[in-house]
């Protein structure tokens, strides 16, 4: 089955304007604006979903977290009692004391190795499992989704905030929990050796989180920006990279480099304020903290002039006041990556969240045989937002016979084959194969009896052979040089260095237009679909190959029910059925001789009034 070309109409439409593409840039556009109104609170239950497939490592990191705090607690507290104990009492065991401290500060180092080893290896798993669910789900998304995105965009979710979702559950989890515990075990400690002392210390906090919160509150908007920038901007190369041709044709490259260069400045500014901004943090923090050792180290000594405290306790308060506001910094500084990484985790989420293409029906069938007979009656259709594209169409065409589709620009035409193969389905009437409503046929087998050969055919990075099996992915080589024979693309592939194993480029460069051709024919005629649907090229071709392509073209319908979205005069004539369109409407049925005798567009058609048709 020709699984790439379950997508080939959404790109490179010739009647897609420049508003068109704007009106798509805004939608998408509007989609983000939506998700920044979500709520968190969603995604982090989402997001619990997937840890909690880990939840034995995930125990024994929330222990290794535990232990890690409450052995950084006893350092400081050890030390206190120590000066009291050494310096202000002469007590003896000083070596015991050394020993003490060395293994406190080595089992907290070996809490901290392991509590980021076994993190690493869930977010490592956890994220690993998502990307193929997110690529999966793309996969199986409606076509309508993809029509309504760039690319980039798209593409921006399964790398960059999957990234972003990994590194933050790998070091900002940890961090965040380790910082809380901290705070509330510093905070116990410091009240039950004097509540004055811890009272005073506290002053200071306040200030830290007012200043926290109007950084955190800035920074976060700009993050969030940065990041939105940033897809818009791989969005944008990606669009214009793949539609380099055009670019280059329309001359257009000072315009596609001046708005880039927009786009650019935009992620600058953004990223420029976010990380100033965001770098205030650490020094806002130190400047309260060396307040609050201050007013430690001040009214600390009032009070052991007064015997109310210890030397030992402005040691620990000291270090402990120390201790609170690195949490508190930590906490500053992960709760950006967290955000940036919730916002990140909330794209990925949405794009899960969409409708996979609708599975079909719970009666319909698999066909292993379809003859090809198409019938379309009063089939009407209008794409998302729009009005009636198509409206009452009505055909019926016998298994084995040709079809043209002839009209203008916009008609209609991509429209009904799109429809054929059910990438939309009609809003009104109905599509008869064999006899059978087409939504009464499983999309897979229905797609599986069909092959596209279309204008500019898609071709994947890998070798010749491996471009034409794509038809057929179990055929021997034998029947892929058999179909490649009969598309005379044999001669053309043997004079190929490598040949049958010349690796293409993923655009098909090295390769001529119609050669391209040739092989979305020998792909066409390795799949034997028996429904065939035909793009003719309008671009003209040197007259060499157009002969081979028409030879071989003649080939691949014989027998076979053909639907060609026609431009050339040749392929029209021979069809057993012309089918006219205009505006999503038939207005002329019939063969070449009926429909010349009306003397009607068609005939204005082919005697050259317009232009639409090449000889
Ligand atoms: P043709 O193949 O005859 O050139 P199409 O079937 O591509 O015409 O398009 C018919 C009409 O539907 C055009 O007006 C086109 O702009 C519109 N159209 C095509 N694809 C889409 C889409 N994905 N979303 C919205 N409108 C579309």
């Amino acid at each position: 089955m020709l699984k790439s070309l379950k997508e080939p109409f959404t790109y490179a439409r010739p009647g897609q304007t420049a508003e068109e593409t704007a009106d798509r840039r805004k939608e998408a556009g509007k989609g983000k604006g939506k998700q920044r109104a979500r709520n968190a609170s969603r995604t982090l239950k989402l997001m619990w979903n997937y840890l909690i497939a880990y939840k034995g490592k995930l125990a024994a990191v929330i222990v290794m977290v535990v232990l890690s705090s409450a052995l950084s607690l006893l350092g400081p507290y050890l030390a206190g009692t120590a000066v009291d104990h050494f310096l202000v009492n002469r007590g003896t065991g000083f070596l015991r004391f050394l020993i003490g401290m060395g293994v406190v500060y080595i089992l907290h180092s070996v809490t901290m190795w392991l509590q980021s080893i076994w993190m690493i290896t869930i977010s490592q798993q956890t994220v690993y499992r998502m990307r193929v669910e997110l690529f999966e789900h793309l996969h199986r998304l409606p076509i309508p989704y993809f029509s309504k995105r760039q690319h980039g965009e798209l593409m921006s979710r399964v790398t960059n905030d999957m990234d972003n979702v990994s590194s933050s559950l790998n070091s900002s989890m940890i961090q965040v929990c380790s910082s809380i515990l901290l705070l509330v075990g510093t905070v116990s400690v410091m009240l039950s050796l004097s509540p004055l002392l811890t009272l005073l210390t506290f002053l200071v906090v306040p200030l830290m989180l007012l200043g926290m919160k109007w950084i955190t509150a800035q920074t976060g908007r700009l993050f969030k920006a940065q990041q939105r920038n940033l897809g818009d901007l791989n969005g944008y190369i990606e669009e214009t990279l793949s539609g380099q041709r055009i670019v280059k044709a329309f001359s257009q490259e000072k315009s596609v480099i001046e708005e880039f260069r927009l786009r650019n400045e935009r992620i600058r500014l953004s990223g420029f304020w976010a990380q100033t901004i965001s770098g205030f943090i650490p020094k806002l923090m130190n400047a309260l903290n060396n307040l609050s050792f201050a007013i430690i180290a001040g009214i600390g000594a009032i009070f052991v002039l007064n015997d109310a405290i210890t030397v030992g306790v402005i040691v620990i308060f000291a270090e402990y006041s120390r201790q609170f506001t690195r949490p508190l910094n930590d906490l500053a500084n992960q709760w950006n990556t967290l955000l940036s990484a919730v916002a990140g985790a909330e794209r990925v989420f949405d794009v899960l969240a969409e409708e996979e293409e609708r599975t079909d029906e719970g009666t319909a069938v698999e066909l292993d045989e379809i003859k090809g007979e198409v019938v379309f009656e009063q089939v009407s259709f209008a794409y998302e937002g729009r009005d009636s594209t198509i409206s009452g169409v009505g055909f019926a065409v016998n298994a084995g016979e040709t079809v043209a589709f002839v009209g203008p620009t916009g008609a209609g035409k991509t429209t009904l084959i799109q429809l054929l193969c059910r990438f939309y389905d009609p809003s009104s009437g109905s599509i008869r194969i064999d006899g059978r409503d087409s939504r009464s046929i499983k999309r897979e087998s229905l797609r599986s009896k069909m092959a596209f050969v279309l204008q500019d055919p898609f071709l994947f990075e890998g070798t010749i052979r491996e471009n034409i099996r794509y038809g057929k992915l179990d055929a021997s080589d034998e029947e892929v040089e058999e179909a490649a024979k009969l598309a005379n693309a044999h001669s053309f592939i043997r004079r190929l260095r490598g040949g049958y194993d010349a690796v293409l480029k993923a655009d098909g460069s090295g390769i001529s237009q119609g050669q391209k051709q040739l092989l979305a024919i020998a792909r066409a005629i390795l799949a034997d679909p028996s429904i065939l649907v035909l793009d003719e090229a309008t671009s003209s071709i040197d007259t060499v190959t157009e002969i081979k392509i028409q030879e071989a073209l003649q080939r691949l319908m014989q027998g076979r029910t053909s639907f060609v979205i026609a431009h050339r005069l040749n392929t029209i004539r021979q069809a057993d059925q012309i089918i006219v369109l205009q505006d999503g409407a038939v207005t002329e049925k019939g063969t070449h001789a009926q429909l010349v005798e009306q003397k009607g567009f068609y005939s204005s058609l082919v005697n050259g009034q317009l232009d639409i048709i090449h000889s």
